[in-house]
């Protein structure tokens, strides 16, 4: 799927969550944008001790992700193993979390 954000009216800078503030321009000109939802694997982690709501969840994988249009999000991998390079796509967005599946 596409990732939902933000792009500047003025500078044209990118930003991954919903405000509508530029810190680049210093500006209140952010227009909700529709970019690629693909990207490679930058970094990633794997989560044991996890906070209380996720419990039932570990262990998983965090993966830090450098998107086609140049963001790095950080988000939850629904695939494992996962190797640093791998290319993934946004799967779904849930309670604000990202979540990643290998392509
Ligand atoms: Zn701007």
């Amino acid at each position: 799927m596409n990732m939902p954000a933000s792009q500047c009216r003025h500078c044209g800078r990118l930003f991954h969550n919903g405000k509508s503030h530029c810190s680049g321009c210093d500006r209140d000109s952010l227009d909700p944008v529709d970019l690629s939802g693909k990207g490679n694997v930058y970094s990633y982690t794997e989560i044991y001790a996890a906070p209380k709501r996720f419990v039932q969840q570990a262990p998983y994988l965090i993966v830090l992700v450098e998107m086609e249009h140049g963001l790095r999000v950080t988000g939850r991998m629904l695939n494992r193993p996962v190797q640093i390079g791998e290319r993934v796509e946004l799967h779904k967005v849930e309670d604000h979390c990202y979540y990643f599946a290998a392509l």
